[in-house]
């Protein structure tokens, strides 16, 4: 049995120059040769391994005999952002974690498989899809992520009138914001943006829910149902010394420049960074700020490479690209450079005292460990939390202490009826990826649906 087929990359060197996708799309031959592989299992575990609930057997049964629009509609009718997550999806994790030819070799290529399909339909141009007939019923989104977005194109396929409400002047979310162009080109966000908006869904980006547009403003503006999707747009601090040191910069902050968001041309890199992060942000971060001119980047975390939170595959190409690694490692305060700015960064190493808690407050300093490590900038990644914006919003519904929304498991619905919430910004949400993102806006779009027939009020 032959091993699993690969698409063309970049090589390292090649990428680090720019922001190109590293990535190709597998040839109609390559993409038929690993169809092929499917053991065509008659449970399809790979099924269970995906949020958005895509039907993944049937698909690739349909490359395999060249039914190419078939495997489209499959994809298209489980998760719209099939494109997108054919691209980021942590597959190694979800389907092909479940993917039963791995007993025999490799588990089949299924992100790839999925990538192939949705670029084939980019190329010759999306059939068109058709809406229920128009319902009375106007529904409101607040953020136009993938969680909010999906919701949207589930519900204006019910038949709804639905409008997107958008803090920033870009559509997409975390998609657009912040998934670095070399694993996700704004433009194959946009075309799948594009098949919403063709449903007749309205957007009013630049229109954040705030003091002056409430909840209730929504509902007194004829909305019968609201979702919330506003994800996590506030970075954490690490509240450590010097952090407000010119230099020092948020990964969002760097990330919103790497993908040219307006407002970000601010956020300029030198040749020397360190990062400061475990997590998929944190690499993301690092890999960037090379593209953005830095010759030098440094992760710093707490963990040890096998402790990272990060996708395996974001560590990997990381780690081919130059980038660093100082793990076990707690940055204690920044440095100044005899003025306002940033010039390096002190920090201790690290152990855990209960093995297999990779938390901060289970870190113990090693003794006599200190080590000073001189850089341009710093960009810290240590996670994101509700805006507060957001959570003055959210006034009226039940929170945790760290402004998460807390929903009923079943509906999503929140603590205010008719109000529902999915995404990131959810307390304890499954997973914060986009395909788990996917999931809840269709879930929310149900509930809603189900709401306003008055069979889960
Ligand atoms: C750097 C980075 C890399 C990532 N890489 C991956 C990856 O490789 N694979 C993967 O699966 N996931 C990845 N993720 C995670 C994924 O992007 C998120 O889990 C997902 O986007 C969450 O979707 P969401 O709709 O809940 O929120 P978001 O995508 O964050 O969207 C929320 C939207 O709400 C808007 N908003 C906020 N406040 C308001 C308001 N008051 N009024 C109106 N609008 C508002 C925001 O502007 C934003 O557009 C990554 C995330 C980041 C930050
Ligand atoms: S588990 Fe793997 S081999 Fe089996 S049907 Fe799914 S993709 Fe094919």
């Amino acid at each position: 049995m032959s091993g699993r087929t690969t698409a063309a990359r970049l090589s390292p060197e090649e990428r680090v120059k720019g922001f190109e996708e590293i990535e190709r799309t597998l040839t109609p031959v390559q993409a038929t040769i690993e169809a092929s592989r499917c053991l065509m299992c008659e449970d399809a575990p790979c099924n269970k391994g995906c949020p958005a609930g895509i039907d993944i057997r049937s698909f690739i049964r349909k490359i395999r005999f060249n039914n190419i629009w078939g495997g489209i509609r499959i994809l298209r009718e489980a998760n719209i952002f099939s494109g997108v997550c054919g691209r980021v999806c942590p597959t190694d994790a979800l389907c092909e974690e479940q993917c039963r030819s791995q007993v025999l070799t490799e588990p089949i290529n299924i992100g790839a498989l999925q990538r192939f399909l949705t670029d084939f339909e980019a190329d010759l141009g999306a059939r068109k899809r058709v809406a229920a007939e128009k319902l009375p019923h106007k529904v409101a989104i607040v953020g136009s992520g993938p969680a909010g977005l999906a919701a949207a194109n589930e519900l204006a396929l019910l038949g709804y009138a639905v409008t997107v409400f958008e803090a920033s002047s870009r559509l997409g979310g975390a998609m657009t914001a912040a998934i670095p162009s070399f694993k996700l080109p704004n433009s194959v966000v946009e075309a799948e943006i594009d098949l919403i908006s063709e449903l007749g869904v309205e957007f009013k980006p630049d229109t954040p829910l705030n003091d002056d547009l409430t909840i209730d403003d929504l509902f007194e503006r004829g909305y019968e149902a609201v979702f919330i999707a506003v994800g996590l747009g506030k970075p954490f601090p690490l509240e450590i010394e010097g952090e407000n040191l010119q230099g020092v910069y948020s990964a969002m902050e760097l990330l919103a420049a790497a993908k040219g968001l307006h407002g970000s041309q601010s956020t300029k890199v030198g040749k020397n960074v360190i990062v400061i992060g475990g997590g998929s942000v944190a690499v993301n971060a690092a890999t960037s700020a090379l593209r953005l001119g830095a010759e030098r980047a440094t992760l710093v975390c707490l963990e040890a490479p096998d402790e990272m939170p990060a996708f395996s595959e974001d560590v990997e190409l990381a780690w081919r690209e130059g980038v660093e690694f100082l793990t076990r490692v707690r940055p204690v305060r920044f440095l100044h450079n005899g003025k306002d700015g940033v010039a390096g960064v002190e920090g201790v190493r690290i152990d855990w005292k209960e093995p297999g808690e990779f938390v901060p407050e289970n870190a113990v300093d090693v003794e006599g460990s200190m080590l000073t490590l001189p850089c341009d900038n710093v960009i810290v990644a240590i996670g994101q939390g509700p805006d507060d914006n957001a959570i003055m919003q959210f006034q009226s519904l039940k929170t945790n202490v760290r402004g998460y929304l807390l929903v009923d498991e079943d509906t999503l619905m929140t603590s205010r009826p008719g109000v529902f919430a999915g995404g990131d910004v959810l307390h304890n949400p499954i997973s914060r990826t986009v395909v788990q993102a996917v999931a809840y806006g269709k879930h929310a779009a149900h509930s809603i649906h189900d709401y306003l027939n008055g069979t889960n009020q």
